[in-house]
C-alpha cells in the first residue's frame, strides 16, 4: 500500500547552480494556488544575507502540486559546515533532484550532498540546468555525474538516473540534451519525479511514529518540531508521547499542526504516514525526538547531530565609548540573542567564560559561525570576534584534529606555489589532474587548522583565476606542530565620528589594503596591523572611493593598488589572525592582550 497523492524529494546542489531557481519555476508552472503572490512575498522578506551570499542557510521546503500529486521538495544546504542537517533532510525525503551546471559539471559540494543521499539509498533524478548557456557541456558533464556515482558507490537502482536537461531561469527543460529542443515547460521534471522517486508507504493505520528532523521558533506559537510522519496517523486534540533524547518520556495533547502549502504554512487537522509536517506546542521538543501514542512508545533510531569542530570567543564591543553599564547591558543582551540561536541551531553551543561579557561560541567552522555574527552584526550588536581554533577530539585515545577535503581548480602556472602553501600548512595532496586548456584539479587533504586564513593567500597566489573548495572530511590524529604562518589580518575599528563600526581590513607584507564591503576608508585614518613578528602601522594617507590608496607604513611608502572588495567569508578569514583593537577617535591602536 503507497500514498501514490506524495512524494517527497530533497533537492541538492552546489552553490549557484540554480537550485532556487529551479524550485521557484516549479512552484509557478505547478497547480499550487497563489504560487505568484507567494514567490513575490517570498523575494521580499527572504534573508538578506542569503541573497548576498548566494547560499541556501536555512534549510526550507516548498511543496507543489502536480495532477493531484503533492510533491514535498526540501531544500538543503549546500555547505558542509551544515552536513547534520543534510543528513537528517535524506531521511526524510524518498529521493533527491541533483542539480548540475551544464557547464561546471559536479563541483565539491555536489559530491558532499550526494554522498549523503547515495547513503540514504535515495533514488535521484539528475537535472542538468543552465543548457541556455553558450558554453554547456551537458554530454560531458553527465558522464562526470556518472562517473562521482560510481566514485561514491551507487548501487544500480541508483545509476540507472533519469536526466533532464533545463534551463530553470527560462522556465524550459527537455529530455534530449540539444538545446534547441528546449520546451517551454517542467513537465518532463514533474514526470520524472512522479515516475522515478517512491512514493511513501501507506501504514497511516498502524500506531504514529513521526520524528522531529528540523526546529523551527516562532514568537507566537514558540518551538516547531519540523519531521516526517514515518508511521500511523497524528490529529490535532491526540495524547500523545514524546521521547526525549536522554530516555525520559513527556506526555501531551496535540494542539497545532502544520502542513505545507506551496511556500507557506497552513493548520492543518491531521497527517498521515509519509506527510511532512510542523508540530507545536511541545515546549523543549528538539531534533531527533519522537511523538508516539501514549499507549505504544516506540522512538525511532536517534538522528545525527553535527559536533562542533570550530571556537571562537564573542566578546561585547568594548569600545571606550561604551560606559560601563551600558556594556554589561549589552552583555545580558547579546547573551540573550545567543540562547535565541539555540533554539533552533542544534550545532552550535555556547559557553559562558569567567567574564560575564564573553562566551565561547563552537559551530561546524567558518561559515557556520561567520553567518551568525554577520546576522548578530546587522541586527545591531556590537560584538568583537577572536580568531578561530579548531576543537580538538579524542577518539580511542588519541588526540585528533578535523581535516578537510580541499578541492582547487587553477591555470597550471600557478600549481608549484600552490602545492608548496598547502604543504606548508601539512596538506597532504591525493590527486592532480589536467582539466584541459591549460587547467588542473587539485585534491588535497588539509587538517582544518590549515585553512584558516588561507583563502586570501589563495587568491592572491593564483591572482583571482583559482577556485577552491573545501568541505569536512574525518578528523584525524593531531599533527605536531604549528601550521603555516600568516603576516597579514587585523580587525579593525573605525571610529567614523557618528558611531563605532566594526570592520576588517589586512594589509599585506607588499601594502595593499583590502576593505571590506561598507568599510569607511577615510584618509587620516591609522590601522593597526598584527603580526606575529612585527607591528605595523599603515597611514592611510589618501582614500578616494576606496581608489588608489596610498599607504605609507612607518618605513616605507608604498603605492596600494585598488583595494579589494572581499566577500564576508574571506573577511572573516582575516578575522583569523587577530587580536582584540581598541579605538580612539583620532588613532586605531593595536593591543594585544584581551584586556
Ligand atoms: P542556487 O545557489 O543553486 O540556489 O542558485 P540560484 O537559483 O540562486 O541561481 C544562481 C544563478 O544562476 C542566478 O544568477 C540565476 O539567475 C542563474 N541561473 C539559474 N538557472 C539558470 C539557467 O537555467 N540558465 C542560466 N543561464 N542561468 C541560470
Amino acid at each position: 500500500n503507497f500514498r501514490k497523492d506524495i512524494r517527497n524529494v530533497a533537492i541538492i546542489a552546489h552553490v549557484d547552480h540554480g537550485k532556487t531557481t529551479l524550485v521557484d519555476e516549479l512552484l509557478k508552472q505547478s497547480d499550487t494556488l497563489d504560487s505568484h503572490t507567494q514567490l513575490a512575498e517570498r523575494a521580499m522578506d527572504s534573508n538578506a544575507l542569503e541573497k548576498e551570499r548566494g547560499i541556501t542557510i536555512l534549510a526550507k521546503n516548498t511543496a507543489v502540486s502536480y495532477k493531484g500529486t503533492r510533491i514535498n521538495i526540501m531544500d538543503t544546504p549546500g555547505h558542509a559546515d551544515f552536513g547534520g542537517e543534510v543528513e537528517r533532510i535524506m531521511k526524510m525525503v524518498d529521493g533527491v533532484v541533483l542539480v548540475v551546471d551544464a557547464y561546471e559539471g559536479t563541483m565539491p559540494q555536489t559530491r558532499f550532498v550526494l554522498k549523503k543521499a547515495l547513503e540514504q539509498d535515495l533514488i535521484p533524478i539528475v537535472v542538468v540546468n543552465k543548457i541556455d548557456k553558450p558554453s554547456a557541456r551537458p554530454e560531458e558533464v553527465v558522464d562526470e555525474v556518472l562517473e562521482l556515482f560510481i566514485e561514491l558507490g551507487a548501487d544500480d537502482d541508483q545509476l540507472e538516473f533519469p536526466v533532464v536537461y533545463a534551463s530553470a531561469i527560462n522556465g524550459t527543460s527537455s529530455l534530449s540534451d540539444n538545446p534547441a529542443d528546449q520546451q517551454p515547460t517542467m513537465e518532463p521534471i514533474f514526470e520524472s519525479i512522479l515516475e522515478h522517486i517512491p512514493a511513501p508507504v501507506d501504514n497511516s493505520e498502524e500506531p504514529l511514529q513521526f520524528q522531529v528532523s528540523l526546529l523551527d521558533y516562532n514568537d507566537y506559537v514558540g518551538r516547531i518540531g519540523i519531521g516526517r510522519v514515518f508511521r500511523g496517523t497524528i490529529k490535532v486534540g491526540d495524547q500523545v508521547t514524546l521521547s526525549k533524547l536522554d530516555g525520559t518520556t513527556k506526555n501531551f495533547r496535540v494542539t497545532k499542526l502544520f502542513g505545507f502549502f506551496g511556500l507557506q504554512r497552513q493548520e492543518i487537522q491531521e497527517a498521515k504516514a509519509g506527510d511532512l509536517i510542523a508540530v507545536s506546542g511541545m515546549e523543549d521538543i528538539f531534533v531527533g525526538e519522537t511523538v508516539t501514542p501514549t499507549d505504544a512508545v516506540e522512538p525511532l533510531p536517534v538522528l545525527h547531530i553535527d559536533e562542533p569542530t570550530l571556537q571562537m570567543t564573542f566578546l561585547v564591543n568594548n569600545s571606550p565609548f561604551a560606559g560601563r553599564e551600558g556594556k554589561w547591558i549589552t552583555a545580558r543582551k547579546v547573551e540573550e540573542r545567543l540562547m535565541a540561536e539555540l533554539q533552533t541551531d542544534v550545532s552550535l553551543r555556547v559557553e559562558e567564560t569567567d567574564s560575564p561579557d564573553r562566551w565561547t561560541v563552537s559551530g561546524r567552522g567558518e561559515l557556520h559561525l561567520s553567518i551568525l555574527i554577520e546576522t548578530m552584526r546587522r541586527e545591531g550588536y556590537e560584538l568583537q570576534v577572536s580568531r578561530p581554533e579548531v576543537i580538538e577530539r579524542e577518539i580511542d585515545g588519541v588526540k585528533c584534529e578535523p581535516f578537510e577535503r580541499v578541492q582547487i581548480d587553477t591555470p597550471e602556472e600557478y600549481q608549484g606555489s600552490i602545492i608548496q602553501a598547502l604543504s606548508e600548512r601539512k596538506g597532504e595532496m591525493l590527486d592532480m589532474t589536467s582539466t584541459g586548456n591549460g587547467q588542473m584539479r587539485l585534491i588535497f587533504l588539509v587538517p582544518a587548522r590549515g585553512l584558516i586564513g588561507f583563502t586570501t593567500d589563495f587568491m592572491s597566489m593564483t591572482r583571482g583565476y583559482g577556485i577552491m573548495n573545501h568541505t569536512f572530511d574525518q578528523y584525524m590524529p593531531m599533527i605536531q606542530g604549528n601550521i603555516g604562518g600568516r603576516h597579514h589580518g587585523a580587525l579593525v575599528s573605525i571610529d567614523t565620528g557618528k558611531a563605532t563600526t566594526y570592520s576588517i581590513m589586512s594589509i599585506e607584507e607588499r601594502g595593499t589594503v583590502f576593505v571590506n564591503p561598507g568599510t569607511e576608508v577615510y584618509e587620516g585614518m591609522i590601522v593597526g596591523e598584527n603580526s606575529r613578528d612585527n607591528d605595523l602601522t599603515v597611514n592611510i594617507t589618501k582614500a578616494k572611493q576606496m581608489t588608489n590608496v596610498r599607504s605609507a607604513t612607518k618605513d616605507q611608502t608604498s603605492v596600494i593598488k585598488t583595494p579589494k572588495i572581499l566577500t564576508l567569508e574571506e573577511s572573516l578569514e582575516f578575522m583569523a589572525d587577530d587580536e582584540y583593537l581598541e579605538v580612539t577617535p583620532e588613532s586605531i591602536r593595536l593591543r594585544k592582550q584581551i584586556l
